[in-house]
């Protein structure tokens, strides 16, 4: 059986501490284990959404992707985990015992895990310290999150940061989250079916247009559910880049499609048609299967409607094993 690798799925522990008492304030997430086998995401006193056990349960795990001949997992915490906005030295607890669970998955199952770690970015040096940790742990890359408390990944703030990211060699799954204008569009799902795919956006154009993907050649950015809108609407952004280059192209002086497949997206579209441009613009080899796992709004068939559509097996081997391989520099004999 060939090797299939999904890049984009979440976990965390089935038990989180109580970091709201422990911390004295916020809405920090813990877990309601209200009935077997399902559990209620909590902020504060807030439900935030159910969970089955597959959120945890690494074993129920390996038995759902074994039904979809899909031997590996890249896993990485959900978002809502992140907790940018909590006190940095509070930030950096909890992203070191979200890491440590991770870390330690991916070293008992590692024919089926690879760990993605997350930083404190509320504070460039912890985060960090972080990243350096992550590394030390056997992490190949982390996520973060698509803003940093509304901060764009374009403020001078973040430079140190992409520096030791590009000279520690992680990769970095750049994740969409706290969507701009939520506030705004809470009815019909919005946030989710119109804001995500803003936010990647955001953070794909903030990267291009501060000049960090120039700077930092080497950083290999993999963005969330295609990229979201931004391939879609590469035309209409080198458009304004070129009739508007006043606003535009005020810190880097490069067409934003040159950077068109010198960064991943993964497979998470939902759409044969958008899949086969995403491809076009990409190329096979810098596009990987990620599905978003184990979520509702997931590609939960883990790949089937691309191997439904016929294409040539190398495009689907790049697809489905050697993209991933190459994103997060790992050996294929690992997992055999
Ligand atoms: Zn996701």
């Amino acid at each position: 059986m060939a090797l299939k690798i999904d890049m984009h799925t979440h976990i965390m522990p089935k038990h989180v501490p109580d970091w709201s008492s422990k911390f004295g304030y916020g809405t920090f997430i813990h877990l309601d284990h209200h009935r077997p086998g399902y559990a209620r995401m909590m902020q504060g006193d807030k439900f935030f959404r159910e969970i089955e056990a597959n959120c945890w349960d690494e074993q129920l795990r390996i038995d759902e992707y074994a039904r979809y001949n899909t031997q590996v997992q890249v896993v990485c915490t959900i978002p809502v985990l992140f907790a940018y906005w909590a006190q940095p030295t509070d930030g950096l607890t909890i992203a070191r015992f979200l890491n440590d669970h991770i870390a330690d998955i991916a070293a008992r199952l590692p024919k089926h895990y690879v760990g993605l770690g997350t930083v404190p970015l509320q504070d460039v040096d912890l985060a960090i310290q972080e990243l350096e940790r992550c590394k030390s742990i056997g992490m190949k890359g982390i996520q973060i999150g698509s803003n940093v408390n509304q901060k764009n990944l374009s403020e001078t703030i973040f430079e140190p940061f992409w520096q030791a990211v590009e000279s520690l060699d992680m990769a970095v799954l750049v994740h969409p989250w706290e969507m701009m204008g939520q506030d705004d569009m809470k009815k019909y799902w919005l946030p989710w079916l119109v804001g995500m795919p803003a936010e990647t956006t955001r953070a794909i154009c903030s990267l291009i247009f501060s000049g960090v993907m120039e700077r930092y050649p080497n950083i290999r950015f993999n963005f969330a559910h295609a990229g979201g809108s931004f391939l879609p609407t590469i035309g209409r952004i080198e458009h304004g880049f070129n009739c508007r280059p006043d606003l535009v192209a005020i810190d880097n002086p490069i067409n934003p499609r040159e950077y068109i497949g010198k960064f991943w997206v993964d497979s998470a579209t939902h759409d044969p048609m958008l899949f086969k441009y995403i491809l076009d613009l990409q190329g096979a080899d810098r596009v990987t299967l990620g599905t978003d796992y184990p979520f509702p709004l997931g590609d939960l068939e883990v790949g089937k409607f691309i191997t439904d559509m016929n294409l040539p097996q190398h495009v689907i081997d790049a697809v489905f094993c050697d993209s991933t391989l190459s994103w997060l520099k790992l050996d294929r004999n690992q997992f055999v």
